[in-house]
């Protein structure tokens, strides 16, 4: 089978930004992907201590005419911090890096987002390439130019828009991938099928277990399908003033479930899941879906492998509370994306606050 490859057009047009994402088998390593995006001979690759045992050497490989330097960084969400980033700077000055240098990223989402707000701030910015190997980071993180880190009192509340110069997305990195994180990519996936391509949401609903067996026929179909999506949607809206927002059904929920439940107990991606149930049963409660539709996302996110309940241990009032520090909070209204199909989302600022109680409520039982 063939690689794909989708391109990412972007405005204004006095700089060229657009940008390849390649999708495919046996791509990682190809010097041909990487070349026209190498300004100069400096590389340095930032990955981590998990996925640099596992690629870092054919990476390396495929880059050997240029001077190539390597930081790895511990693995984890608690890492993606100032003094954790600051390391790829150590490196960049040590070895004299210039502005025409390039970084790429090798990882996860975590790895991408720092990788990226480092080459937004390394001399004032420098190009970078994404190298993803999560489900997650290849259909959603890799693309769009959103790049940040944590501070302590916000998740990637420090960060920048910056946009890579291209994604290479090899569906051969996913085999190593845990089942957790491969179904906790799958939720993202799923929301695209939710929030405009009804298609999309009954194909994946199809072959549930084919994607789980990691067919990489199926695999490739879906992260193009996802990455078309996204990159749509930031085409339209690269700075999130309209509906790149769509993008976050099931998140104000799901953050709340992340915060609740304490870091590292549940993955975004499952957070999300129920979030996204939460979501359709408000929508429910609107008069927008049935209650078949509802069941039918319960029933897809199930197939996958993926939570559809809340955590017992939270109360629908610490939910609430929760929410209200969400920063989707936009001037003391809550801001919920909301479905009014299966496939059409929309968001709502006037939720009303009985419904979303009983929809809190419900949802751990
Ligand atoms: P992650 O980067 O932590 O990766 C998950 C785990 O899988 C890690 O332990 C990682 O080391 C490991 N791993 C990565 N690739 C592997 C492979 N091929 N084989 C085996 N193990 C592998 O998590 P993630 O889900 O990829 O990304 C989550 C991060 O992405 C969060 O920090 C989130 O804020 C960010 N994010 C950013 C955007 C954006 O638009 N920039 C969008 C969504 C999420
Ligand atoms: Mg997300």
């Amino acid at each position: 089978m063939p690689p794909r490859t989708l391109t990412v057009t972007l405005p204004p047009a006095t700089a060229n930004r657009n940008y390849p994402i390649h999708i495919g088998r046996g791509l990682f390593n190809q010097t041909a992907l990487y070349r026209p995006h190498l300004i100069s001979r400096q590389v340095l690759i930032v990955t981590n201590t998990t996925v640099a045992p596992l690629y870092l050497d054919a990476v390396r490989s495929a880059l050997t005419d240029y001077q190539v330097n390597s930081v790895i960084l511990p693995d984890g969400e608690q890492y993606k911090d100032l003094a954790t980033w600051q390391q790829i700077f150590d490196v960049l000055l040590a070895q004299r890096y210039g502005r025409d240098c390039t970084l790429i990223a090798l990882g996860g989402g975590v790895i991408g987002d720092m990788t990226g707000f480092a080459a937004a701030s390394y001399q004032r910015g420098v190009a970078f390439i994404q190298v993803p190997t999560t489900l997650l980071a290849q259909v959603d993180s890799s693309v769009g130019g959103k790049t940040g880190i944590n501070h302590p009192a916000g998740k990637n509340m420090i960060g920048a828009f910056h946009q890579p110069a291209a994604v290479i997305a090899d569906t051969d990195t996913l085999m190593t991938l845990p089942e957790r994180e491969l179904s906790a990519g799958f939720a993202e996936v799923i929301k695209y099928g939710l929030i405009r391509d009804l298609d999309f949401f009954n194909w994946l609903a199809h072959h549930a277990d084919g994607l789980l067996a990691r067919d990489p026929a199926l695999l490739a179909t879906a992260i193009e399908r996802s990455c078309q999506h996204k990159a749509e949607i930031v085409e339209a809206d690269e700075y999130e003033s309209g509906q790149r927002a769509l993008l976050n059904l099931g998140h104000t929920f799901g953050h709340a479930i992340e915060t609740g439940t304490g870091y590292g107990n549940w993955l975004h991606g499952e957070a999300i899941a129920v979030g996204m149930v939460m979501a359709a049963d408000l929508s429910h409660r609107l008069g927008w879906l049935t209650n078949e539709d509802v069941d039918r996302v319960r029933q897809v996110l199930t197939a996958f492998q993926l939570p559809i309940t809340a955590p017992l241990e939270l109360t629908a009032g610490q939910m609430l509370d929760l929410m209200a520090v969400d920063k989707k909070v936009l001037q003391g209204k809550l801001r919920l994306v909301l479905l009014t199909a299966l496939g059409a989302a929309q968001v709502t600022s006037d939720v009303p606050m009985e419904q979303l109680r009983m929809t809190l409520a419900s949802a751990s039982v």
